[in-house]
């Protein structure tokens, strides 16, 4: 194995800034002491921010991002409900398959990988059959880099006048890319600690709406741990129902404070342009991408096409031996035939190019006839005039201060 870090680039866990890690490295402290809730309700207060979500509220859950699915399913809806989901890539399979075995009459719309949501499927269904209880959508499938317009669901449910909760994973675009849950009309929007949050994996959360908490009130479905009522009781003074994950909260302290201090719009447009140079990188290399088109194309993952006979996942694992890159592989259908590059959370233009480079020097290992720097030399043209644009935008152009320049040693 070489010397040296080994690059994270796979969709989650992401990188955590050092600061969270030192936020984080605290002593142990009492989750009941009178002074927690100076902690926990600021963080109750900020999530709400993060998801657009004034009128409702945000829970946190000792789990990973699945563990709030369930939560979302199991605290509003009843056995045997009809819910409208659609699969087009590994995670929403698997929320699909979660909702069937907690005993949802699950109406499935199977698209192909690398599409979105559909919304014409879903206007007929809503249309037809009004005892729909559940939409629900993937708003970025992580497994493929395809982002839906959760706005647009919205107003296919509005439009057949469905009286059914919007339920969304959020878990690979919160915090990376825009998302306004109550402007979108999202009941129930999960995320997980590990992606846009920049935290360690081991905490979901939830962003519930008003209409979610009043349907929790006649839902019967089996619940006990992620049990909204319990969570509301304890939560409304600052407390949990049972001992949270003290040293992540800290984390997360830190983590909405890099957020708040960078400016949520500014995340998302930093998203925007890293994910933009990644997507020229991988067009001048001649390869394409899983997403199908350009209004699916993810800012925060994106999935590429290995050419014909060229196996992806040798690729991977080329990249984390020889040159210690570890890059996302192809989930269940598209093993062996798509590789990810994740581009979310606490990362910038230079580990972009880096991600491209060692993707360059992979795939060439691998066999594939790619031109090593093409990649890396499209995204460096695209950064750099996308950093004067921005700079342009921010303040007049100016002589660089003569410290940054790195002159002096
Ligand atoms: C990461 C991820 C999840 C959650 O996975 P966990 O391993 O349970 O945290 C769910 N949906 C999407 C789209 C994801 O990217």
């Amino acid at each position: 194995m070489p010397h040296g870090p080994t690059h994270l680039f796979i969709p989650g866990p992401t990188n955590v800034p050092d600061a969270v890690r030192r936020a984080m490295n605290v002593p142990m402290q009492d989750h009941r002491a009178p002074d927690f809730p100076e902690l926990t309700l600021p963080l109750f207060a900020d999530l709400k921010k993060i998801f657009a979500n004034e009128a409702g509220r945000v829970f946190m859950y000792p789990s990973s991002g699945t563990g709030a699915w369930e939560a979302a399913i199991s605290n509003t809806l009843n056995r045997g409900d009809r819910v409208l989901m659609s699969r087009f890539g590994q995670f929403s399979h698997l929320w699909a398959a979660m909702a069937t075995r907690l005993g949802l009459d699950v109406i499935c719309i199977d698209r192909e990988w690398g599409e979105g949501v559909p919304l014409e499927d879903y206007a007929r269904h809503l249309t037809e059959d009004k005892s729909i209880k559940g939409v629900f959508v993937c708003h970025n499938e992580t497994a493929t880099g395809v982002t839906s317009d959760i706005a647009a669901v919205r107003r296919v449910m509005d439009a057949a006048d469905s009286p059914a909760l919007l339920f969304v994973d959020a878990v690979s675009s919160l915090a990376s890319i825009p998302f306004e849950q109550e402007a979108w009309g999202v009941d129930l929007a999960v995320t997980g600690s590990q992606k846009g949050l920049m935290l360690p994996p081991g905490m979901s959360m939830l962003g519930v709406s008003a209409k979610a908490l009043a349907a929790h009130q006649s839902s019967t479905m089996q619940r006990c741990y992620f049990s909204f009522a319990d969570m509301i009781r304890t939560n409304d003074v600052g407390y949990f129902p049972y001992t949270p994950p003290t040293p992540m909260l800290h984390g997360l302290r830190c983590s909405l404070d890099l957020l708040f201090d960078e400016g949520l719009p500014q995340v998302f447009a930093r998203h925007h342009r890293l994910a933009e140079g990644i997507r020229r990188g991988v067009s001048a290399l001649g390869l394409s991408l899983c997403a199908r088109a350009p209004q699916w194309y993810s800012d925060t993952v994106t999935a590429i096409r290995t050419p014909e006979g060229v196996d992806s996942a040798e690729v991977c694992r080329i990249g984390f031996h020889r040159y210690r890159t570890s890059f996302g592989a192809g989930l269940s259908k598209v093993a062996g035939t798509v590789f990810r590059i994740g581009h979310l959370g606490d990362l910038n233009e230079v580990m972009c190019l880096a991600a491209l480079a060692s993707a360059e020097m992979s795939l060439a290992d691998a066999g594939a006839k790619v031109e090593l720097g093409a990649g890396v030399a499209a995204a460096q043209d695209y950064y750099r005039s996308a950093t004067a644009a921005l700079e342009a935008e921010v303040d007049p152009p100016r002589e660089l201060p003569r410290e940054s320049t790195g002159g002096a040693s």
